[in-house]
């Protein structure tokens, strides 16, 4: 009997390469520049919010200056291009603003990192400094 085994890109990775659940590969810029780094802490903060919500698709990963710049209304030394930032979706969660992340991240992390609660995903960055807080309308 033949079995085809097709390739399916996805992000969402069952084990990591960097971290018990996420991969280098999850976190590459997408212009395939091959900017891949992640920050320590960033992988911490995410593998946090796995153990407490479940999965998550990296939606937003690094971005090189280049293709920042490409990106509309991205911030012009935005976190991103460090990797330092990944935006976030909860894959099992109500895809309907993750506000429970959220929550969580504002209260656990008080004072730090940089939170922005989207309609359907979180941009979390570990920005060191002044905290940033915003819900999007
Ligand atoms: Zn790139
Ligand atoms: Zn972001």
């Amino acid at each position: 009997m033949h079995k085809s085994i097709r390739c399916i890109k996805v992000r969402v990775s069952i084990m990591g390469d960097i971290s018990k659940h996420f991969s280098r590969k999850e976190h590459a810029c997408e212009c395939g520049c091959g900017f891949a780094a992640v920050d320590h802490e960033l992988n911490r903060v995410l593998e946090d919010f796995r153990e407490h919500f479940g999965r998550i698709e990296i939606s937003g990963p690094n971005r090189c200056v280049k293709h920042n710049a490409t990106i509309r209304n991205a911030a012009t030394h935005s976190y991103h291009t460090k990797a330092m930032a990944a935006d976030t979706k909860f894959l099992d969660l109500p895809t309907i603003r993750p506000k429970a992340v959220y929550d969580y991240a504002c209260l656990k992390y008080e004072g730090k990192y940089g939170f922005i609660l989207y309609h359907n995903r979180m941009h979390v960055d570990v920005r060191p400094g002044s905290p940033y807080r915003e819900i999007k309308a």
